[in-house]
């Protein structure tokens, strides 16, 4: 009798779990249903099949819990708030933004309100240039055409963007900046300019590992653009400096994670695109003629994409200014 109830107690609950859409303590580290985890690292988490704009990681220690990165919108971030919640019971005492792009910033809503948010210096600034513009037109068109009309013009996405609300950082740092987390610490570090004014990795130290923003794309063209004056020469400088260090992990800004490598490869890719606009210097085709030529050549492992273009027309430009 005992086992009867005791099975349809399981099965009870189970039926709870399902309906609830909630995930058992195993599930948050199984593929197949959404967000799931990884601990990479001791103690340092990555979010799996998350599809919310950039990669997240979290660390945990006995004292609270560092995330880097807010994802692109605030319903999907707070899945991984759910996550973290099943891993540990201590608070997000830390949000770090790697850069002002919406798709690491826009899900910010989805965190705990008393989360403090570190980010450079440069970063407010761009905010409020690049990002903040486009949920003020939102909320214009949310004035004017209401909310009906905008529920069909967006559908799921509405609510997202509805409970969109991106906040500043309330701690900013210039050249880099320590954090103590338990027993732990994370080093934030500014290398100076690459994909934006404002990038900057995250350095794990006792886990070996890095999240490095965008300053790498994994499997994928990297986003360079001169809206956000990216410096490619730079960038390669700050990748091969950092593929020195003792690293185990890397975390880029988007693909999946993996070694040293990582670093490596994007290095490679960076410098192969700076030698390979460098044949144009000069030469009278526009860019999207050189961009399809250099892709063609050299580059047919990725799809091709309309950022391809805009990383030439900024590699020309970064090689004028060298030459000047
Ligand atoms: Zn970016």
């Amino acid at each position: 009798m005992k086992t009867v109830f005791t099975t349809a107690a399981l099965l009870c609950s189970l039926l709870i779990l399902i309906s609830c859409g909630r995930k058992s303590q195993d599930e948050i580290f199984m593929p197949g249903n959404g967000p799931y985890l990884e601990e990479i690292a001791e103690n340092l988490y990555y979010v799996h099949d998350f599809n919310n704009g950039g990669n997240i990681c979290f660390l945990v220690s006995k004292t609270g819990v560092l995330v880097v990165d807010a994802g692109y919108y605030p319903g999907p971030t707070s899945e991984v708030s759910v996550l973290i919640d099943k891993v540990t019971s201590k608070p997000v005492k830390y949000i770090v933004y790697t850069h002002c792009h919406t798709d690491h910033v826009g899900g910010v809503a989805g965190w705990p309100e008393t989360a403090e948010i570190i980010a450079h210096e440069n970063l407010p600034a761009n905010l409020k240039k690049f990002v903040l513009p486009g949920v003020e037109e939102f909320r214009d068109e949310l004035e004017k055409y209401g909310e009906d009309s905008l529920r069909q013009k967006y559908g799921d996405l509405f609510r997202e963007k509805y409970s969109t609300e991106i906040k500043q950082p309330g701690k900013l740092f210039s050249e880099a900046k320590i954090i103590k987390l338990g027993k732990y610490t994370v080093e934030l570090h500014y290398p100076g300019v690459c994909h934006t004014t404002d990038n900057i990795l995250v350095w794990f130290p006792a886990q070996k590992a890095v999240h490095t923003g965008d300053l790498i794309f994994n499997g994928r063209h990297p986003f360079i653009s001169k809206t956000y004056q990216a410096n490619v020469i730079n960038w390669i400088e700050t990748l091969k400096k950092w593929s020195e260090k003792d690293i185990e992990a890397v975390i880029p800004g988007h693909g999946e994670p993996g070694g040293k490598d990582l670093l490596i490869e994007q290095a490679d890719y960076l410098s192969l695109l700076v030698m390979a606009v460098e044949e144009y210097v000069g030469s009278e085709n526009d860019i999207s003629q050189v961009a399809a030529e250099i892709h063609g050549e050299y580059f047919q492992d990725y799809e091709y994409s309309s950022y391809f273009n805009s990383a030439v027309e900024l590699v020309m430009l970064n090689l004028a200014e060298q030459a000047q």
